[in-house]
């Protein structure tokens, strides 16, 4: 039996693709070596863009958004510099709390009830596409099996398998930079609540990112009995590229940056902590998400620091770009060079991500120079239109993908708008089908739309009199009045991101 689509890889991405897959009628098989859902700690949250997106799903507040729709944050940090956005028009960074075993266990009850079939304990250890499909070889224990589908996506993590056996080149940068983070304990009499922790002989450390002479360090109070508390350093230190991190080396490092001893001890509930050394920060991108049937998504295609948290932004939203693309290639709605947008779109992105992770990372070195500059960078950053720049490169949406049409609204996440009769134009977007969003009091006759397409009327100010919004939520289309250069336009945007629907079941002008 041939399967169409197989997902190596049941990390956040993997499965967010097979949701989407799912939701356009494609029921992928996701493999997953480890025997079970992870429980490392890693992502503490979701930042960014791709809130909207999930709020687009209706899954804002399964994942635990407040009520209403998300709304942005007032600031952020750039490289532990604060950015202040109180005021900003059209502020897009949002910011959810989440850890990311809970995100991994969400997105599996979901997946599953739409259908989707998700196999733990199986491993993808090689594979082979010829013409018409991809061999895969899959362990599980001590036999290994061969699974044929239609494509193969590697969401298979930063080390994939998937990429490395494609010969796709990761081209970017190791820094020698050593991070160290754990779940701690730190006695309670230590904490200033809401600020952070006074420690004996130095002071407040406070909560957040502080940069010192010797290198920086994070404080998440999180959770209230187990902190996260992590270094950064730069240039090999003791202990780094050597075995398993311990709390004692932690406490060292600790030392070196503050000049105090920092009494760390393990966490006191039970469950699995973060105790982790990274030796080296890689900032490396996949030359090529897209080798015929074979397709590279999140980590797999991308790595990077995880400083500001851009990861999930990234990765979550090219399962969302490129869901919809594959199921309706699969499904003979679209040529297969509509796959290969999946690389034009979300590559440019990506270089986005490395580009600020970099420059993040720059600006937390030691010394005074590096001191001077971020002065320098937080003056300017307190100027509006700065500002602005920077909340739309961290949250991802200063990317306007090449749709074919001009207007202002083209190529853009279409804004959180309300339909005057109190509909949210992110509610027409749960099934993940394309929507032509009819704002023009009638002059568009939406008797013959493509079966696919959903056609919404409805009036609201302040928005174009006609809208095209892709699955992803993107503007593929948009005209301020409704005439026959407009629908041909219209015609042009149905053919081209949702089919090949006969001529004359397309719209015209009333
Ligand atoms: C300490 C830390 C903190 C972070 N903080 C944040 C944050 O605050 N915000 C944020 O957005 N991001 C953060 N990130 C980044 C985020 O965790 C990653 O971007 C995210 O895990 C990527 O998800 P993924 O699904 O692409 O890959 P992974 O989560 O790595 O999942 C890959 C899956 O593939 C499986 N697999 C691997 N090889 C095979 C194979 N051959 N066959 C079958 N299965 C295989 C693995 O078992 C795994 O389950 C952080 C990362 C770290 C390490």
């Amino acid at each position: 039996m041939t399967e169409q689509v197989v997902i190596a890889g049941a990390g956040p991405n993997g499965l967010m693709l097979a949701c989407e897959l799912a939701l356009a009628g494609v029921r992928p098989v996701v493999l997953d070596r480890l025997p079970g859902p992870s429980a490392e700690p890693k992502a503490n949250g979701l930042v960014g863009q791709v809130i909207r997106q999930l709020d687009m799903r209706g899954l804002f507040h399964l994942f635990g958004g407040d009520n209403g729709p998300p709304k942005p944050a007032y600031g952020w940090m750039f490289a532990g510099i604060s950015l202040g956005f109180l005021g900003l028009p059209d502020n897009p960074m949002y910011a959810l709390l989440l850890p990311q075993p809970r995100l991994v266990r969400l997105l599996e009850t979901r997946a599953r009830d739409l259908g989707v079939d998700i196999r733990w304990g199986h491993e993808v250890v090689d594979f082979r596409t010829d013409e018409h499909a991809v061999h895969v070889a899959v362990r599980t224990g001590d036999r290994t099996d061969e699974l044929v589908a239609g494509y193969l996506v590697g969401a298979d993590g930063g080390r994939s398998m998937v990429r490395k056996n494609l010969g796709v080149g990761f081209v970017g940068h190791t820094s020698d930079i050593v991070s160290r983070i754990a779940h701690v304990y730190l006695p309670d009499e230590l904490l200033v609540p809401g600020r952070g922790y006074e420690l004996p002989g130095f002071g407040l450390l406070p909560f957040g990112n502080s940069r010192f002479e010797n290198g920086s360090i994070v404080v998440f109070p999180l959770e209230p009995d187990r902190p996260m508390i992590g270094t950064i350093e730069y240039g090999w230190t003791v202990g780094s590229q050597e075995g398993p991190i311990s709390l004692a080396e932690l406490r060292d490092s600790l030392r070196r940056i503050l000049g105090v001893d920092v009494p760390v001890q393990p966490p006191r509930k039970p469950g699995a902590h973060a105790l982790r050394r990274l030796d080296g920060i890689n900032s490396r991108q996949a030359e090529r998400y897209r080798v015929g049937r074979v397709l590279l998504l999140g980590d797999a295609a991308h790595v990077h620091s995880p400083m500001g948290g851009p990861g999930l932004n990234l990765g979550l939203q090219d399962a969302v770009n490129l869901g919809w693309k594959l199921a309706d290639v699969i499904a003979g709605r679209a040529a297969d060079g509509l796959l290969d947008t999946y690389q034009s779109e979300r590559h440019p992105v990506g270089e986005r991500v490395m580009m600020h992770s970099m420059a993040q990372l720059a600006l937390a070195a030691p010394g005074p120079e590096v001191g001077a500059l971020r002065t320098l960078f937080g003056e300017l950053a307190a100027k509006p239109e700065v500002a602005g720049h920077l909340a739309h490169l961290l949250a991802g949406s200063d990317v306007r993908y090449d749709v074919g049409d001009d207007h202002p609204w083209a190529g853009r996440l279409v804004p959180d708008l309300t339909l005057d009769d109190g509909r949210r134009v992110a509610d027409l977007l749960h099934e993940a089908r394309p929507v032509v969003l009819d704002l023009s009091g009638g002059a568009l006759d939406v008797a013959e739309f493509p079966e696919r397409v959903d056609v919404v009327t409805g009036a609201c100010r302040h928005a174009p009199a006609a809208l095209l919004l892709r699955p992803d939520g993107y503007v593929a289309w948009a005209a301020d009045s409704v005439d026959a250069p407009a629908v041909s336009g219209l015609r042009a945007a149905l053919a081209r991101w949702c089919g090949q629907p006969s001529v004359a079941r397309m719209p015209t002008v009333t």
